[in-house]
């Protein structure tokens, strides 16, 4: 669990403890105890990420290179199943051990010594207030407080939602999806003269993270870094196709 309340420097301490601890724990459990893979439930030995089976593991779909149009984004996997199944299950029926293997996924994709040389705190992008309360969690921060254990830097909250934003297919132009999130985020103080890497759980036109970002650099911080589970590719065609299939089961 994280303590999201205490100074960064403070964090990026234990952060590093939690990193080591957690080898020890994790080698001895999975040598005491079969896991239940968090997506098929099948009952073995580790794959390649924490929490999943190997078969689970091997029908990933990892990420093309680089985010599109974004050098600082690092995207772990295609929104496919089981990734899929992994991110809709934290998201909408909370549950919470599908934050693990999402998390060891961005671990499997950045590069963790690099991470640790170059950002001060990981800052999970929110949800609103309302939509977290009834979800009983929020995915972004869930993932970033598994992903600060694994590669030892610290997460904090550095940013609140300020306002509700449409669901993303509702948009019909990534100019009309950037209007939608502009200005939604506000950044705390702390974070002035800080470096950060963002987490999501999918990154789709990217405005949202860019709205996010924008946020934090007018308070002074830098952003490095955006990490996210899943990219899953946003076209104007693909979002109006969807919209209008949204329009016409209302
Ligand atoms: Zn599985």
């Amino acid at each position: 669990m994280a303590s999201w309340g205490a100074p960064v420097d403070e964090l990026a301490h234990f952060a590093e403890l939690r990193h080591r601890l957690r080898g020890w724990v994790e080698a001895l459990y999975d040598a005491l105890l079969p896991q239940e893979c968090a997506v098929c439930g099948t009952l073995e030995g580790p794959g390649s990420l924490a929490g999943l089976c190997s078969g689970c593991c091997s029908s990933i779909e990892r990420w093309p290179g680089a985010a599109e149009g974004d050098s600082r984004a690092v995207v772990a996997a295609r929104f496919r199943p089981p990734v899929r199944d992994l991110v809709l299950g934290l998201k909408y029926a909370g549950r919470r051990e599908a934050a693990i293997p999402l998390a060891a996924l961005i671990a499997s994709a950045a590069d963790p010594a690099e991470l640790r040389r170059r950002v001060d705190a990981l800052v999970p992008i929110p949800s609103h207030p309302l939509k977290r309360w009834s979800r009983g969690l929020d995915p972004a921060e869930e993932i970033a407080a598994a992903l600060a254990d694994m590669i030892g830097v610290p997460c904090k909250r550095g940013l609140v939602r300020t306002r509700r934003t449409q669901a993303q297919g509702q948009a019909r132009s990534a100019r009309q999806r950037a209007r939608q999130v502009a200005g939604a985020f506000r950044a705390l103080g702390w974070v002035e003269g800080r470096r950060i890497a963002l987490v999501d759980d999918v990154l789709t036109s990217g405005a949202t993270a860019s709205a996010a970002r924008e946020a934090l650099e007018q308070r002074g911080a830098t952003v490095p870094r955006v990490l996210a589970a899943a990219g899953h590719p946003w076209s104007p065609e693909r979002a109006s196709s969807r919209s209008s299939r949204m329009s016409r089961r209302n």
